[in-house]
């Protein structure tokens, strides 16, 4: 089945919660020194991850997000901490 990521991230409605980045890099000088590959970048259908090479910064836009969890299971040095968004925020999905 052929599913286009935008169609279905318009599906959602996001309720940001811009108080609480619920995303974080541990350690931003292992994306800058060791990571040569950005996985993050390429694998999170939300683009919440983009790699600024002239900064030499992973911008992290986490309004985003929608809790799928691969950036954390697929960083190969286990450096995003991802907590859920608490109650009433974040990704409410609608049916129908
Ligand atoms: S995959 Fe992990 S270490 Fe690499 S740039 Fe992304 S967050 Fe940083
Ligand atoms: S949890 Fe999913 S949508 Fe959110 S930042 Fe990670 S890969 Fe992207």
């Amino acid at each position: 089945m052929d599913v286009n990521i935008d169609e279905k991230l318009g599906t959602l409605t996001y309720k940001a919660d811009h108080h609480h980045a619920h995303i974080k890099i541990r350690n931003e000088s292992v994306c800058q020194t060791q990571c040569k590959d950005k996985a993050c970048t390429a694998i999170c259908p939300a683009k919440v991850y983009v790699w600024e090479a002239g900064q030499n910064k992973l911008v992290v836009s986490y309004e985003n997000c929608i809790e799928c969890g691969a950036c954390q299971m697929l960083c190969p040095f286990d450096n995003i901490e991802c907590d859920m968004p608490r109650g009433g925020f974040g990704v409410q999905y609608k049916y129908g």
